[in-house]
């Protein structure tokens, strides 16, 4: 099986039952083409509507025998090693079809073994298996009553159909704002009997909570040679891949990695005209000699995406939509044919790099917690940039390279004065001293997202220490008007949201 260039579905919204039926209309943030299934077993149905890159044969992404049916969002990075513990003479063709064989030799404890970027919908006589990759990257959510479980890879789908009336469901987070809707941790696999709507869920990952000690050379060495391999995982053959370049460690590494692995590399960088990093981002483009484009987001046009961001996030946390809101515009505007993509995001979470301090118990402090905080944030999901047709992959949070930075002792992470230094020493070959020695500038900061919205706030009337809360009603009421009561975001205006909590504090109602 040749490494697809694209995953075969982005996501999709399904249904369960006993002698079939159909899954209702639904609007996807996700753009893309549609195409509907239907999987009738002996004990139920698994009827689906999935979304995928137009071009792309979206059959795979589907496997079935006469018992279990297997729906997939996504792709795996670890397929040789998964193809080799199954039987002489199975050749699976696909993703979906790799996970069938895997269940019938381990049943649901198959999840375990997988390293991707992927939702997953199983039916399996009278049970359904919903399951998440270990960083629980692609959201999946669900609405399960006793005879149908409905699962989704974007809330609002089943928020626009409130039937069946979602049973609370052990383990599963509930979504705020969206009644009787669950999201599936990360790193599990819940296990619903069909009948009953019961559910057990199994924790299939869970971060390294031990640490590492190694000599720097063999750490750096390690650090080097996973994060190569995650990249490589993540560019199949004869394509070639673009990456999402800010210019400080975390993309330029991935960038120095694509390169090698498929010989050529496109970059894109985006700056609004507040601020930008494109001067950094040259020096990686210039070394590397990438196809390069600068794509320039005026200010107000950036901050009218807001209801965009929050309608592919799907997240009420203002801190995470300001942080994803220039990614948003950026996959937004590169037009074109859909792309694979690569980020350097999440670097920082394993390795505390958003932590400038010396002292190692806070160091390591701040990475236990991140990694027991991570999930249900969304930020990693592939939504964001599905609302350009195209689709990211983050090499940081490949399963095998995260479990070996979280575990290193936080010594490596922080020494001669440098955040991140153990990455810094691994990429200290493929690229420019200027770049391996540059401090952290988060996306946010770096394009001037965080000052903007505050001034766009204060512009409305808001007061200076009101901008917090400010930002959290916005926040909650794109939520509110996109996911929950399913208006286009193109409907939406920034402005007068912005101006309405404004009011409201004005009347001194908030
Ligand atoms: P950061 O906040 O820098 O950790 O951002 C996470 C990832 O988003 C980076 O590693 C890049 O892949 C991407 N990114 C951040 N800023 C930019 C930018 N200005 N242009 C293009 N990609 C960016
Ligand atoms: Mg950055």
């Amino acid at each position: 099986m040749k490494a697809p260039a694209l995953p075969a579905a982005f996501g999709f919204l399904a249904s369960a039952r006993p002698g079939g039926g159909r899954v209702p209309d639904a609007v996807f943030a996700t753009r893309g083409s549609r195409t509907d299934m239907d999987t009738p077993l002996r004990a139920q149905s698994l009827t689906a509507t999935l979304v995928h890159a137009p071009g792309v044969r979206p059959d795979a992404a589907q496997a079935q025998d006469t018992d279990t049916a297997v729906l997939l969002a996504g792709e795996f990075y670890n397929r040789a090693a998964l193809r080799s513990v199954l039987p002489p003479g199975t050749e699976p063709d696909s993703d979906a079809q790799l996970l069938l064989q895997l269940l019938h030799r381990y049943g649901l404890h198959a999840f375990r073994l997988l390293n991707g970027r992927f939702a997953a919908m199983v039916s399996l006589g009278h049970r359904v298996l919903l399951a998440t990759d270990h960083a629980g990257s692609v959201p999946l959510y669900t609405c399960a009553a006793p005879g149908e479980v409905r699962a989704s890879t974007e809330a609002k789908t089943l928020a626009a159909h409130r039937d069946p009336r979602g049973f609370p469901l052990a383990d599963a987070r509930r979504v705020a704002g969206l009644t009787g809707i669950y999201q599936v941790p990360a790193g599990a696999v819940m296990d619903i009997d069909l009948a009953s709507g019961k559910a057990t869920t199994h924790r299939t990952w869970t971060p390294p909570l031990a640490r590492r000690i190694m000599p720097e050379d063999e750490a750096v060495a390690a650090v080097r040679t996973a994060l190569d391999q995650a990249v490589a995982a993540r560019v199949p053959s004869g394509s070639t891949p673009l990456v999402v370049l800010s210019g400080g460690i975390d993309s330029s590494g991935v960038a120095a990695c694509a390169h090698r692995a498929a010989g050529t590399l496109d970059t894109v960088s985006m700056g609004t005209d507040t601020s930008n990093e494109f001067a950094q981002a040259r020096a990686v483009v210039d070394h590397l000699r990438t196809g390069h484009q600068e794509v320039m987001i005026p200010t107000a046009d950036l901050l009218a995406q807001l209801p965009y961001a929050v309608w592919a996030a799907e997240s009420m946390d203002p801190d995470i939509i300001e942080y994803l809101l220039p990614l948003v515009a950026l996959y937004r505007a590169l037009d074109g044919s859909a792309r694979r993509i690569l980020t350097g995001y999440g670097a920082d979470i394993p390795l505390a790099g958003m932590h400038r301090e010396d002292r190692l118990p806070n160091l390591d402090t701040a990475v236990a917690y991140d990694m027991a905080t991570f999930d249900g944030l969304n930020e990693m999901s592939p939504v964001l940039s599905a609302l350009g047709g195209h689709w990211t992959t983050h090499p940081y949070w490949d399963r095998d390279l995260l479990d070996l930075l979280v575990s290193l002792e936080a010594g490596l992470k922080r020494r001669h004065g440098q955040d991140k230094w153990v990455l810094r020493a691994a990429l200290a070959d493929a690229l420019p001293e200027e770049t391996t020695r540059r401090p952290k500038l988060g996306v946010h900061e770096g394009s001037g997202t965080t000052s903007s919205f505050s001034r766009m706030l204060t512009e409305h009337g808001v007061a200076e220490q009101a901008i917090p809360e400010a930002k959290r009603q916005v926040v909650r009421k794109l939520f509110g008007l996109t996911v929950a009561d399913g208006r286009h975001p193109s409907e939406v205006s920034t402005d007068e949201v912005a101006q309405s909590v404004a009011d409201r504090f004005a009347q001194g109602a908030a």
